[in-house]
């Protein structure tokens, strides 16, 4: 039987990417809407043939638990609101995705978390790149160590935005930061999967060349992550700049995605003169159906709860260490939300 997953939030990413992804899903379907805004149900049930009973709002949304053709929510909406409806999806028994980041606090991941926990229901983070072949085969030439231990890891993620300056993107109390939250966590993700190993410290700094529109959010930050062995991995973020790429540096060669983080087709290729190529297919698809199956056959959650709360984690400590001029903040994660 196909999931049937309901999308909350019926923004850019739902209509441009989840729902034409959940036209070709194996595993599930797009069974329902949640929105809060009428004139969308109309378009939304004839294009997706959903029907009435599978239609929510913000207000009646809890009564979702009456229904058995929803399985899985998808919440994706503003980063301040992913905990509360994460949290009324899990007690209303179903199962949840939550759009990265996963939160806007580390206490936030923990509250969804145990409120999965406690529900016993699966809970995996928006994280598409973890269902990509890119992405994989760089975490393989990392396990195989095919061109020998990894040395150090440099990830950009960002892009020029512009428009609405009342985005809540923009708007602290809606998004929970800027640039670091929206793309930073791109780079965090890959630092992660390219040296295959959590990071014990990190050191950040923070620039803006428009703080009249970026008044309330970070513009742009870098930050350098120590990891165990002396490995060092580089991240820099920005809505003010157009990046997007992962490099790789082995013993003995490396390897390098450009683009890394955008939706694909995705290029990559190595020392040895070899290109990463894989035929391109939707990341967003590829996710869904890899958490269905999760939870279908208990295979591997790729994107667990954890590894979201990790890169918060790390998110925190960046913001700190800008607020105390760069200092190093030192991180104790273990292995927490490492995926092999
Ligand atoms: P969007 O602005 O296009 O859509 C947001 C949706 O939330 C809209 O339907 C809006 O009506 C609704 N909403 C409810 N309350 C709101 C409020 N108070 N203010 C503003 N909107 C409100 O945003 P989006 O690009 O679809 O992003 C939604 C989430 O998805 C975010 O958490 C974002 O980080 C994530 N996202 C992930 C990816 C990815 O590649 N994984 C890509 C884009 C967005």
């Amino acid at each position: 039987k196909k999931l049937g997953i309901a999308l909350v939030g019926l923004g850019s990413y739902s209509a441009g990417q989840l729902a034409p992804g959940l036209v070709n899903t194996e595993h599930c379907y797009l069974a329902g809407i949640v929105t809060g805004t009428p004139a969308k149900e109309k378009q939304w049930m004839s294009q997706y043939n959903i029907p009435k009973a599978n239609v929510y709002n913000y207000e009646n949304f809890d009564e979702i638990a009456k229904n058995d053709a929803i399985d899985i929510v998808y919440v994706v909406l503003p980063n301040s609101m992913h905990a509360e409806f994460c949290i009324r999806s899990a007690k209303a028994g179903k199962h949840v995705i939550c759009e990265k980041p996963m939160a806007v606090s580390v206490l936030e991941c923990d509250a969804i978390i145990e409120a999965c926990n406690t529900a016993g229901v699966k809970l995996s983070v928006g994280y598409r790149m973890q269902s990509d072949p890119y992405t994989n085969e760089i975490k393989r030439l990392v396990r195989k160590k095919t061109f020998g231990d990894v040395h150090y890891v440099s990830s950009d993620a960002a892009y020029v935005s512009r428009g609405n300056p009342d985005q809540w993107r923009l708007n602290k109390s809606l998004s929970g930061g800027g640039a670091l939250l929206n793309m930073g966590v791109y780079s965090i993700q890959s630092n992660i999967y390219g040296t295959g190993m959590n990071p014990i410290s990190v050191a950040a700094q923070e620039f803006s060349t428009m703080p009249e529109y970026f008044k309330d959010t970070d513009e742009t930050i870098t930050a350098q992550m120590q990891f165990p062995n002396g490995v060092v991995g580089n991240l820099f973020t920005s809505h003010n700049a157009n990046a997007n790429r992962l490099f790789v540096s082995f013993r003995k060669g490396w390897a390098e995605l450009n683009p890394c983080h955008n939706y694909g087709p995705l290029a990559g290729r190595t020392s040895e003169g070899k290109e990463i190529k894989f035929p391109h297919k939707s990341q967003q698809m590829l996710q869904m159906d890899d958490f269905a199956k999760h939870i279908k056959t208990g295979s591997t959650n790729v994107a667990p709860g954890e590894m979201g709360k990790r890169d918060m984690i790390i998110c925190e400590a960046i913001y700190q260490s800008i607020r105390e001029g760069g200092k190093t903040v030192p991180l104790d994660l273990g292995t927490m939300g490492i995926v092999k």
